[in-house]
């Protein structure tokens, strides 16, 4: 297990683990083995960012079992404040590698999130990719309030070994951190629109723009309404800067 006491990285008060995607696999499948149920969280710019305002928020990252950097505004507040992070380690990466752990390894996968039938639809391009991959279920993330007992009691009854939540950050961490006691034996991933880039009813960026650390650029080219939300980028950075230079 990652020592957390050595390798969490305090960035604006929320605590990231210092792992590569290797890393992260390796604990994801050491939880699911020993049956420890966790709680994985991808962090990005934009969820420290929110936690600066939401405090429970930043208490719910702080408790989760593994936080991995997702995105570049991550990696590189680290380097400012003196740790390298080797790699982005995203949601939708992980969600590929583990649907291809999975088939070897035998675990059941459930998939909740999106709109109707896209959690469906990226399932069955999933099962496409990884012959013999178990889908436990799918659902959408559109239930009410009321019905969220009955989507846990679903999910409970299948018993799968990894819950992919896609219902966008931090909608998805409150959830999992409410009910991660009712799923005795799963690991949750948050994983915010990568069901609908899996489906195919979204393009995630380009290799070359995710390369060249872009990726946050191209999605703001094709979504200009995420300019709103994107702006906690240029305030993240400030804050982290102020951390680094009087201590926050
Ligand atoms: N979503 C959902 N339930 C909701 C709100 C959103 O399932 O109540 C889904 C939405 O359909 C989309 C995803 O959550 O698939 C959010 O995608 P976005 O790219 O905004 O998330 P991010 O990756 O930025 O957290």
């Amino acid at each position: 297990m990652i020592d957390k006491t050595k390798s969490r990285i305090d960035i604006l008060g929320c605590q990231i683990d210092q792992v590569n995607m290797e890393e992260a696999l390796a604990f994801i499948e050491k939880s699911i083995e020993e049956s420890i149920p966790s709680h994985i969280i991808t962090v990005n710019a934009e969820i420290v960012y929110q936690a600066q305002k939401d405090k429970q928020l930043q208490e719910v990252i702080n408790a989760a079992s593994l936080n991995t950097p997702d995105g570049i505004g991550i990696v590189w507040a680290a380097r400012q404040l003196g740790f390298l992070l080797e790699e982005r380690v995203t949601g939708i990466d992980l969600l590929d590698r583990l649907c291809s752990k999975a088939v070897a390894k035998g675990w059941r996968i459930f998939f909740l999130g999106a709109a109707p039938g896209i959690a469906e639809q990226a399932a069955r391009k999933l099962l496409d990719k990884y012959p013999g991959l178990l889908i436990a279920g799918t659902g959408d993330g559109y239930f009410k309030e009321e019905e969220e007992k009955a989507v846990i009691a679903e999910i409970k009854a299948l018993s799968p070994q990894i819950l992919f939540l896609g219902l966008g950050a931090p909608k998805q961490e409150y959830f999992i951190r409410r009910n991660l006691k009712y799923l005795d034996k799963a690991v949750c991933i948050g994983v915010g629109g990568s069901f609908d880039v899996v489906a195919g009813i979204k393009k995630r960026a380009p290799k070359l723009f995710i390369n060249l650390n872009l990726e946050w650029l191209y999605r703001l080219l094709v979504e200009p309404t995420r300019f709103k939300r994107q702006l906690a980028l240029p305030r993240f950075a400030w804050l982290v800067l102020k951390q680094k230079w009087r201590g926050y």
